[in-house]
């Protein structure tokens, strides 16, 4: 789950992260207002869950699309800035009047960036926070490392910029570092980094304790990744976040009441959403146009790549899970169906502890009660095949059949294209 910047800016700072002063403002008078507080000089930022904002644009929602397509084609020309004909989604503002009509520009209108995708995000906030002076950007963050099974502290002197970016043209220019989970964060590691990246003397302390501080966020968080993009030296010599951005695995989050509340679903994908409230977990959302409704993660990837193969796109990834209850299936076909781009619907079941018959009896009753127009590809193996295959017959439901997974992704995708 992602959180806005001026949501984890505060969690870092509750863990003793130095961060500017600053509070989120929905209104270009409450910007004032906040702006006034810090002094005058401030920078106002869009809050949605993407970076890029700062070299994003914004524009009316009609213009997401050709404005993202600027930005892929010619980056360097098209992108925004902080200050200047080119403004983007973080703005400097040098007085109270300045914050409230930087503020005004960004709330209310879609802000597109390399990450937002062509559909920009509405702004619903703005951060105001005390402007810096900035002398040197860093990077710095803590991921979790799948194939370690260990947290993972990256670092660069070649702060604000994407780190992907940095990895690809400048990979020497990132240091790593795993962390023992078990032993936790030993001070020298702070300091170890501090030197890789050049830190001296007093700076190099600020810095060691700021990873500290970082790595106690990380942690107590349940966090999947804590970004720190850029990490700042002040031209008066203070080490500082600049920005933030936490995210936290969702695993966790049954335990993380109070981050969960923080949950905003105007930013999450409508569809994944409907999934979740239906009780559908493991549905992601994909710009193909042929739904799919697949036990097992393995077999929902394999799936994919299949229906790939036969010259076809998937409207989702779906790992329905072992199912043993008609109802979820029909949930899934429902979060389907929503989706105006689907053509038609593969289902693809190996039948384990799940069985063949509960599945049909699903689409079964997805067709009774749901307005299926779409035609519905099946392929079934495994537990209880023949009660599936009786059931399916006594329905009289009009199924596409298929035996092999990659005729039925055939059958899928020839279905797709005819209803097209
Ligand atoms: P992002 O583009 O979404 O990652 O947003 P950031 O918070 O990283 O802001 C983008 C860029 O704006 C940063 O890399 C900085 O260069 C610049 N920036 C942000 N805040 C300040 C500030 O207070 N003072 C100055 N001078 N630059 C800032
Ligand atoms: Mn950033």
């Amino acid at each position: 789950m992602k959180i806005h910047e001026y949501q984890a800016r505060d969690l870092l700072a509750q863990h003793g992260v130095p961060v500017p002063r600053g509070r989120v403002a929905a209104t270009p008078a409450e910007a004032r207002a906040i702006a006034a507080e810090l002094g005058g000089r401030v920078v106002v930022k869009a809050q949605i869950h993407a970076g890029g904002r700062g070299k994003g644009r914004l524009v009316a929602r009609d213009d997401t699309a050709a404005m993202f397509q600027r930005l892929v084609a010619d980056p360097a020309n098209n992108s925004g800035q902080v200050k200047g004909d080119r403004i983007g989604g973080v703005r400097l503002a040098d007085s109270p009047a300045e914050a409230e009509a930087a503020a005004a520009a960004i709330l209310g209108k879609h802000l597109v960036s390399i990450q937002t995708g062509p559909e920009g995000k509405l702004v619903k906030h703005v951060l105001v926070a005390e402007q810096t002076d900035v002398a040197k950007e860093y990077y710095l963050a803590i991921i979790i490392d799948g194939a370690a099974a260990t947290p993972l502290i990256m670092a660069s002197s070649e702060g604000g910029q994407e780190i992907e970016v940095v990895a690809h043209n400048n990979p020497d220019a990132i240091v790593r570092v795993n962390v023992n989970p078990g032993a936790g964060l030993q001070p020298y590691v702070g300091r170890r980094l501090a030197a890789q990246l050049g830190f001296k003397d007093d700076q190099a302390a600020q810095f060691g304790k700021l990873v500290e501080a970082l790595y106690r966020a990380f942690e107590a968080s349940d966090a999947s990744m804590v970004e720190v993009n850029p990490l700042v030296v002040t031209t008066d010599g203070r080490v500082i976040a600049l920005d933030a951005k936490v995210n936290v695995d969702d695993n966790a989050l049954f335990r993380q009441k109070e981050l969960a509340s923080l949950r905003d679903k105007d930013e999450e994908d409508p569809l994944e959403v409907m999934a979740g409230e239906l009780g559908v977990a493991n549905f992601i959302k994909l710009d193909g146009n042929i739904g799919c409704v697949v036990n097992g993660a393995g077999l929902a990837m394999a799936t994919m790549d299949t229906i790939k193969l036969a010259g076809g796109e998937p409207a989702n990834f779906l790992d329905i899970g072992t199912v043993n209850d008609p109802q979820r299936v029909v949930n899934a076909l429902k979060v389907i169906i929503e989706d105006p781009s689907v053509k038609a619907i593969l289902v693809n079941i190996f039948g384990g502890m799940a069985r063949v018959d509960i599945i049909a009896q699903g689409v079964i009753d997805a067709s009774k009660q749901l307005d299926l127009k779409v035609p519905v590809v099946m392929r079934l193996v495994g537990t209880n095949l023949a009660e599936g295959e009786k059931l399916l017959e006594e329905s009289g439901l009009q199924v596409i059949r298929a035996r092999e997974l990659a005729d039925a992704a055939r059958k899928a995708v020839e279905a797709a294209n005819t209803a097209a």
